[in-house]
């Protein structure tokens, strides 16, 4: 299994990265070191997780111990909901880059199809619940993103959360310069995504699966929600291989050819979820978890249901 994808750009994209979502400012500065330890090079941030500047720390500490250099390294950010008007773009990039202490990315996302009002919230409501949208529409802040590769602030622009057809708005658009090199979009047994991976992988678009492990610590956890973790079926799989069920849900992506970023906050699961390269999962297990799909989402932004641009309206 080859540690890295390729983006159509020519660059480089590490298979294995560590998702930062949820990872506490006073935590991520020790996790980030521990994965860059232990063979790490790609890590997931967004302006919206609020803890960049301790990100940051972390990258900064190790390139000054040379223990990696800036080049070896994959930095991913994404753009927040509220900076979607086209001046906002770069000023937006321009903070990430000083959180991180870093004077470029790797690779910078639309976060959501789902522009909002800007300001200091990062959700603006109005009085009856919905979210306030912001007046321009994705494909103006495509434009406004496919500048900040000319600039040089960041090496190469992808979007996350895009249905199919909002792909299609931008790669149809007039005078497209950069298409999209990634679609960071959720994926796994629960949610298998077969017809939106085939539209991207057709378009030489990489995906990135996120929450692979089903997320178990987001806030909005039920208890009678389903959990991969604790599935039986996967469970045994793992078993067969010596192998936990979080491994067998990071190689899962791997072998689909997709990039794939669980995250951790805890050194000892952060070194066993890199130890995925040493095993292979047999075409029958493949098909057996693709069959557990049952169109499950962790991340379905319910909240913003109201907006234009709300992706999971369509089957993909
Ligand atoms: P996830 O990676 O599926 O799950 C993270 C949870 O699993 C944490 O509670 C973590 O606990 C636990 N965990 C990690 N390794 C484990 C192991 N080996 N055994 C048992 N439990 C383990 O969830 P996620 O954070 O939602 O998704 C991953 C990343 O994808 C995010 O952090 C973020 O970078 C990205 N993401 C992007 C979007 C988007 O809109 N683009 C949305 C969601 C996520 P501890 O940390 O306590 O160890």
């Amino acid at each position: 299994m080859a540690k890295h994808v390729a983006l159509y750009t020519g660059a480089k994209m590490p298979i294995l990265g560590l998702g930062t979502w949820k990872s506490p400012p006073g935590k991520v500065t020790e996790a980030v070191k521990a994965a860059i330890d232990v063979g790490y090079r790609h890590i997931d941030c967004a302006h919206v997780y609020q803890n960049e500047n301790e990100v940051g720390l972390a990258i900064q500490d190790k390139i000054k111990a040379k223990v990696v250099k800036r080049e070896d390294l994959f930095i991913v950010s994404k753009l927040w909901c509220t900076y979607h008007q086209k001046n906002l773009v770069k000023v937006a990039c321009q903070q990430t880059l000083n959180d991180l202490k870093l004077d470029y990315l790797d690779l910078y996302l639309i976060h959501w199809p789902t522009g909002f009002k800007p300001g200091k919230e990062f959700f603006p409501f109005d009085g009856e619940g919905n979210v306030i949208p912001c007046e321009n529409d994705f494909v103006d802040t495509w434009e406004a993103m496919e500048k900040l590769v000319d600039e040089g602030l960041v090496k190469a622009i992808g979007i996350s959360n895009f249905n199919h057809l909002q792909m299609e708005k931008i790669l149809n658009k007039p005078g497209l310069k950069y298409k999209p090199a990634v679609n960071q979009i959720e994926c796994h047994p629960y949610l298998t995504q077969e017809k939106l991976i085939q539209y991207c992988q057709s378009k030489d678009i990489v995906v990135t699966a996120y929450s692979p492990l089903g997320s178990p610590d987001r806030p909005w956890a039920k208890p009678e929600d389903p959990s991969l973790l604790e599935d039986p079926r996967i469970k045994a799989i793992a078993a067969k291989h010596k192998k936990t069920t979080a491994q067998v849900l990071i190689r899962f992506p791997m072998q689909r050819n997709l990039v794939v970023i669980p995250k951790s906050v805890t050194p000892e699961r952060i070194a066993e979820n890199f130890q995925v390269f040493d095993f292979e999962l047999s075409n029958e297990e493949m098909s057996t978890l693709l069959s557990f799909n049952r169109n499950w989402r962790v991340c379905a932004l319910v909240s913003c249901k109201s907006h234009k641009n709300y992706p999971f309206t369509i089957e993909f």
